[in-house]
């Protein structure tokens, strides 16, 4: 057996980032910069009002309550071209551009308009640059927003579009095509015949691809022969830019997918000391990362969290590899015999209102009892021969 550690360096040394792709913002949210996002304008271009109310000299304010005479209104996207001088007073609209001569704004509420006179008492005195948004508070051009590696989400996405960005130099979103393998596997809803299982390995991992943002390609069943294996794992490196195949990685008699996989790529069959997920493969057919999960429901879905997860990732692009690791605290017992692994127990918890994990074992913990794994929140990592015991700490991983 070999550590987890050592498995997934083994495969994170062998995957490479994608092509970088320019797509439109509006395709953008969920990708990942492939390059520095640089700005090229300043925000606010100006110098603007954040009220509704009264752009004036603050000097003119002092000794308020006092009248101005008012000279204009400037509403947002206008421009006004006369200057705001000494004793006037500008109407002026929540982000209009400050009128020359102007240094503050008095809100429209402490203020007492006379249309027929063009005059405006002001009610209160008020300080330079009072409710003005300066030019380039928020942003300077040249500044860096955000640094290759960075996932856009909305106010990503919101910032790229205040600096003018039209398009975006990101990661090709990876293309990620999923395969169950196995004589006994039935997806079509019929009665199940002797010895007959439905295949729910393909239903999880597309849909795990899917959340983590990225293309899923339902590839379908493989039978037990080596023909349609063959077929299904080339079809799939070629049109996809990862595979990742369940079943046939422990040591069955009829596993044709070790013996295919051997033929057509360049694969590590590995041990891993954990459980579940312990037999996992991995290596390359052709160019196309080749991930072999174990066909327990319950492995290969740990198995992808462990160890795809982070390889697809880095492919992705994103700086962030995780899984990420936080301390948590267990209401049950979690400690188990020495047997050489780290076991990743399903948990279900809550956190608290500062952000601490409380976690209770959350069923069955059978590889093949998949409901735990649904009701799961995180997996708690217990290292081999521990006893944990009630109220002990415990690391997980959050799962969601
Ligand atoms: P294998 O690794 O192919 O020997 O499979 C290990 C166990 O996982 C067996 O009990 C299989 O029936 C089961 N299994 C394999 N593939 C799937 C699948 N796609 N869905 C559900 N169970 C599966
Ligand atoms: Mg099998």
């Amino acid at each position: 057996m070999i550590s987890l550690d050592e498995a997934r360096q083994y495969v994170l040394d062998r995957v490479v980032r994608l092509p970088v792709v320019t797509v439109p913002l509006a395709d953008a949210a969920g990708l990942v910069l492939a390059a520095d996002a640089m700005a090229a304008e300043q925000v606010p271009p100006f110098d603007n009002t954040a009220m509704d109310g009264f752009a004036v000299r603050a000097a003119d304010t002092v000794g308020a309550p006092l009248v101005l005479e008012m000279i204009g209104t400037v509403a947002a996207g206008a421009a006004f071209d006369r200057e705001c001088g000494a004793g006037q007073a500008v109407r002026i609209m929540t982000g209009a551009p400050m009128p020359l001569g102007a240094d503050a704004v008095v809100m429209v509420e402490r203020t007492a308009l006379d249309e027929a006179a063009e005059s405006v008492e002001i009610e209160i005195e008020v300080p330079v640059g009072n409710h003005v948004r300066t030019a380039g508070e928020d942003v300077q051009p040249g500044d860096l927003l955000f640094p290759a590696g960075t996932q856009l989400t909305a106010g990503h996405l919101g910032v790229l579009a205040s600096v003018g960005f039209q398009v975006v130099n990101v990661v090709r979103r990876p293309r990620v095509g999923v395969v169950s393998t196995g004589d006994e596997l039935v997806d079509d809803g019929r009665a199940l015949e002797p010895g007959e299982i439905r295949d729910s390995n393909r239903r999880t991992l597309l849909a795990l691809v899917a959340e983590a943002g990225w293309d899923a390609v339902d590839l379908g069943i493989a039978v037990d022969e080596k023909a349609d294996i063959e077929a299904s794992f080339v079809e799939g490196a070629a049109s996809c830019d990862a595979v990742l195949s369940s079943g046939g990685v422990s040591m069955g008699a009829f596993d044709y997918v070790k013996v295919v996989l051997d033929e057509i790529g360049d694969m590590r069959w590995m041990q891993i000391a954990i459980k579940p997920a312990k037999p996992f493969a991995f290596g390359l057919i052709g160019e196309t990362p080749m991930f072999g999960l174990p066909g327990n429901p319950v492995s290969s879905m740990v198995s992808f969290e462990l160890m795809a997860k982070p390889a697809l990732r880095k492919m992705a692009g994103e700086a962030d590899l995780g899984p990420r690791v936080v301390r948590a605290t267990s209401v049950d017992s979690l400690g188990h015999s020495a047997d050489g692994k780290t076991h990743f127990l399903r948990v279900e918890g809550e956190q608290d209102s500062y952000g601490r994990w409380t976690v209770r074992r959350a069923g069955g913990q059978g590889s093949h009892q998949l409901t735990a794994m649904a009701r799961a929140d995180a997996l708690a990592m217990v290292p081999d021969g521990s006893a944990m015991a009630p109220g002990d700490e415990v690391d997980i991983i959050v799962l969601r």
